[in-house]
């Protein structure tokens, strides 16, 4: 399969790692740009999407990232990686950066703070057999899409009315939700597809 790595600066790392290599890919953590060099494609994982920004510049990362998101490697950012992949973040903090590949506007801890976490329904457009149960843990909502965004996935359960959870522009594929934590592969088998196509 890919090589897909995962960006092992902080956030739920091991569990991107686990379902990449179910999904059949050659999942590997990523902390060094030489590391960034050996893979096709790379997970950005949830977390701590400030601490993520601060890591990213401490490990050298910052540049090396955006120059293969130009040259066009694919990436797949789960909630805080959703947050580090938007051109734009509401209620964010003032010094956090990330690397603007996907035109959208997101709301960080958007669900707000009465339920930090829960769980609904999530169809996504491309993947067939039903619906995924997504896990939402202080995730973002997408608040605006740019025309070339396409939007694979909306949430109407729970506290959401009707949000956005997923999208993909181009090789970059974003959720608000963990689907590494519910042994579903189905996203991480999408997204090894994805590489597989774009190697
Ligand atoms: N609230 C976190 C952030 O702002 C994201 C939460 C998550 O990744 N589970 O980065």
């Amino acid at each position: 399969g890919p090589v897909i790595g995962v960006l092992a600066l902080q956030g739920d790392v091991r569990e991107h790692l686990a379902a990449l290599a179910g999904a059949g890919a050659d999942a590997r953590p990523v902390r060094r740009p030489t590391e960034l060099d050996a893979v096709d494609g790379l997970v950005v994982p949830g977390g701590e999407s400030t601490t993520m920004s601060r890591l990213v510049d401490v490990f050298g990362l910052r540049d090396p990232i955006d120059k293969r998101i130009a040259d066009g490697m694919p990436v797949y950012g789960s909630c805080a990686g959703m947050i580090m992949l938007a051109a734009e973040v509401l209620d964010g903090r003032p010094d956090q950066r990330g690397f603007a590949g996907i035109t959208m506007t997101v709301r960080r801890n958007a669900f707000g703070r009465q339920v930090d976490s829960f769980e609904a329904p999530v169809g996504i457009t491309g993947i067939d057999g039903g619906p995924f149960h997504a896990v939402f843990i202080r995730a973002p909502w997408v608040e605006r899409v740019g025309a070339d965004v396409e939007v694979l996935g909306r949430v109407t359960g729970g506290p959401a009315v009707d949000r956005i959870v997923a999208v993909r522009q181009g090789n970059l594929l974003a959720t608000s939700f963990h689907p590494e934590l519910t042994g579903d592969l189905r996203l991480h088998r999408y997204f090894a597809d994805l590489v597989g196509a774009a190697r």
